[in-house]
């Protein structure tokens, strides 16, 4: 399994940055997991289009989803365009984005299949266990399992027991940490900070920890810090263009 960063900005994208974006890849079916804010063009650098089998989306915020727009405009706008992409979703999460086009301009570029958090789906070569976690809109944490290797992706989400057993052994944990330290009040239980996802990190017992949604201002340095505190495995932060081999 091979995971290929887009974009780690939370909120919004910084300069010359993208928000939440991954590819996911095994045995050569490609998974694309919330495409944010500005992660099509960073899409676009290494696969065509075309070449995407699927998206996942872990919630209806646009840092998470906006870019859906441009992707399915990329495959439906082209003289032959390919089959209809499937699109997971929580119920209702994509209305806002799948309405920017004039009604049914993108209709056959999509097949859209809404489920609900809690529920286990198999998506090409990927068994994906979603959870519902702890945002101010429905979020679903998924936990995609390939051969014998193991990715978990928080979405957005405060810290929960929920996030723990969602990574439990995972080879890597792909954890929004929005702040290093401390998330302001008013946001602690949907949001989450590097030193908490380091902790959650140890809990779980994961091997690779990689930081994500980092909002532009928090300091990447001082987040891989707040979470070394309390996890000792290796520990990274998203940024467009880094890759891991979990294989
Ligand atoms: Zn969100």
């Amino acid at each position: 399994m091979l995971l290929t960063i887009l974009g780690g900005c939370g909120a919004w994208p910084g300069a010359g940055q993208a928000c939440s974006g991954y590819l996911v890849e095994h045995d050569g079916f490609r998974l694309l997991v919330d495409p944010g804010y500005a992660t099509v063009p960073r899409l676009l650098e290494r696969v065509a289009a075309d070449q995407i089998d699927a998206v996942f989306v872990s919630h209806g915020h646009p840092d998470h989803c906006a870019d859906l727009n441009p992707l399915l405009r990329a495959r439906a706008l082209r003289d032959d365009p390919p089959a209809p992409l499937p699109v997971y979703s929580p119920p209702g999460a994509l209305d806002a984005v799948l309405a920017l086009d004039r009604p049914g301009m993108l209709a056959d570029a999509y097949v859209l299949r809404e489920f609900t958090a809690g529920d286990r789906l198999g998506i090409g070569p990927f068994d994906a266990w979603t959870r519902l976690l702890p945002h101010s809109v429905p979020n679903a944490g998924v936990r995609l399992t390939a051969g014998d290797r193991v990715l978990a992706y928080t979405g957005d989400s405060g810290p929960s027991p929920d996030v723990v057993e969602l990574a439990r052994g995972a080879h890597l944990l792909l954890h929004e940490a929005t702040y290093a330290d401390r998330v302001p009040e008013g946001s602690q239980r949907h949001l989450s900070s590097a030193r908490e996802a380091g902790r959650q990190a140890k809990e779980a017992g994961v091997r690779h920890l990689v930081l994500t949604h980092l909002q532009p201002g928090t300091d990447a340095v001082a987040a891989q810090a707040a979470a070394g505190a309390g996890y000792d495995g290796e520990i990274g932060v998203a940024v467009s263009g880094l890759a891991v081999d979990l294989s």
